[in-house]
């Protein structure tokens, strides 16, 4: 057995995860994950969406030890190899040409912030000019330029430097649904006293998933896309976490009325927690010179067989978009119930398709609940600038016994988090959006 003591004697006091889910694991199969001991933990953070296919799914296995048994390149910085080619005739077949999407493909580097790094630098390359407009509780990645568009004061405090060439704006229902804040910002970018530089781009995600599941509704894209238009900037959509299925189609924003000019996209596009970045460009803003924009690890083949598996598994059809809104269904009921039957916790169910949450006004029982839920084997995650929010993120293809498992560990898990805590039994209302 291996214990936990290891990473406190030899890890960097940076690591987070593990001081949360105190354990050390050594194999995962499907929607669970098994320790050293051998014991089972059902999984409802699926590598904060890296895992939306689940763990080890055995067709994406099955392709990896082929290609890797006939000596398939692994690495190949950008050089041309047939696992790319055929991922790239796999994307656009299976993702780009079905929803009449012209996109071109950036590889940057392999993780998130890579991608949201390129979209920055090439949306201000496009405009000639420096402000990105970003929002309040937006998340997107550790590196300078993706920290200056992040709205968390704690990690943006890390970066030792000042942030700059951001303009932080509110995001849907920020001041509540009646405030209309598209308004207020055609309002900002049309006064020329206003004190806000012309920006070159949007950075927007559609679900806050790190930010405490915040979702901007339909209505409120499209007038922010329309914003864009009007303004000259461009529109670059982060779905990093919400896309690749996590809210049913394949693109979290599809049937938003939404047409990016940018994309960014991770997590789970290797289908199998490999590492991976596109940046998805419109052709007429794709003015890059040959190498301007470069990395090591843009080539991970590995990852390229995986994710091309991945899409003609899961999106040669809309079997799994569907699955995906029956589950999140389950999901929202699930939430609902929790709710109403512990009203002194003043819950709220938030989110969309199968990243959903509970944001409680009570922001301590989110992180308690989440303990005691891993005690009892789930392993759920919190989020919101006071880890307010304890937020779901099941791999799409978990099982309907296993996802109803796991919500009521949920609810027992609050249950006994409002215990521990105290709270009172209250009449207060509970509610949902
Ligand atoms: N953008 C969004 C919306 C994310 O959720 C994340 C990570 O959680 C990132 C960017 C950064 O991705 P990475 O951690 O792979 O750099």
């Amino acid at each position: 057995m291996t214990h936990l003591d290891v990473f406190d004697r030899h890890e960097s006091e940076v690591r987070s995860y593990c001081r949360s889910f105190p354990a050390v694991f050594e194999r995962a199969e499907g929607s669970y994950l098994y320790d050293t001991d051998g014991r089972a933990y059902l999984d409802f953070f699926a590598g904060a969406s890296a895992l939306n296919y689940g763990h080890n799914h055995p067709q994406l296995k099955q392709a990896l030890l082929e290609y890797i048994g006939n000596n398939g390149i692994a690495h190949s910085l950008d050089m041309g190899s047939r696992a790319k080619a055929e991922f790239l005739e796999a994307f656009h077949a299976y993702i780009l040409e079905p929803r009449g999407m012209n996109y071109r493909i950036q590889f940057p580097g392999p993780t998130g912030t890579n991608s949201v790094e390129a979209a920055l630098k090439l949306a201000r390359k496009v405009k000639g000019r420096e402000q990105i407009i970003s929002f309040t509780n937006a998340f997107h990645g550790m590196s300078l330029g993706a920290l200056a568009v992040t709205g968390n004061a704690f990690k943006r405090a890390g970066a030792g430097v000042p942030l700059g060439y951001a303009s932080p704006m509110p995001y849907c229902d920020y001041f509540g649904p009646e405030a209309d804040t598209i308004a207020y910002m055609d309002r900002l970018l049309g006064d020329t006293s206003s004190g806000i530089d012309k920006p070159a781009a949007v950075i927007i995600e559609t679900i806050q998933a790190e930010g405490g599941v915040n979702v901007a509704n339909k209505e409120w894209l499209q007038r922010l896309q329309a914003l864009c238009r009007k303004h000259d900037m461009l529109l670059i959509v982060d779905d990093i976490q919400a896309g690749c299925g996590r809210t049913g189609p394949f693109f979290s924003f599809e049937g938003m009325g939404s047409e990016p000019d940018i994309v960014c996209l991770s997590k789970s596009l290797s289908g199998f927690g490999l590492p991976m970045a596109i940046t998805l460009i419109k052709p007429e803003h794709d003015i890059w010179e040959p190498g301007e924009h470069n990395g090591t690890f843009r080539g991970n083949n590995l990852a390229f067989v995986t994710a091309k598996r991945a899409l003609e598994l899961f999106w040669a059809d809309d079997r799994l978009s569907r699955q995906v809104q029956a589950k999140a269904e389950l999901i929202r009921q699930g939430l609902q119930r929790v709710c109403n039957k512990y009203p002194q916790a003043r819950g709220r169910v938030k989110g969309r398709g199968m990243l959903q949450g509970i944001e409680f006004e009570h922001v301590e029982l989110a992180a308690t609940a989440s303990r005691i839920a891993f005690q009892h084997g789930l392993v759920i995650e919190t989020s919101g600038s006071q880890d307010q929010v304890l937020k779901l993120l099941p791999p799409l293809t978990i099982s309907e016994a296993d996802l109803k498992r796991g919500l009521e560990l949920i609810e027992r898990s609050v249950g006994e988090a409002i215990a521990e805590l105290g709270i009172a039994p209250s009449k207060a209302a509970s509610g949902s959006r």
